[in-house]
């Protein structure tokens, strides 16, 4: 993503101005890093240049389904 895509980014859950934290750069373009909200003490991922600002409720239950095929079953009782 490109960093004046800031200005029109915001937190999902607030709408609420975030913060730029820049891992990777290339080109400048933001290749990889973070997205982070001050009010909601979140922070969204950069990943392969995507900003992924689904709320992190959402997100959390994506990846639980997006998740390799393995065994659901736990050990613990
Ligand atoms: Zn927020």
């Amino acid at each position: 993503m490109r960093p004046d895509l800031m200005e029109i980014l915001a937190c999902p859950v607030c709408k609420g101005e975030l913060t730029l934290t820049v891992a990777r750069e290339d080109a400048g373009e933001v290749i990889e890093g973070s997205l982070y909200c001050a009010a909601c003490d979140e922070t969204y991922p950069i990943t392969e240049g995507i900003p992924n600002l689904l709320p992190p409720d959402l997100r959390r239950a994506m990846e639980a389904e997006g998740a390799p095929a393995a065994p659901a079953h736990g050990s613990h009782e």
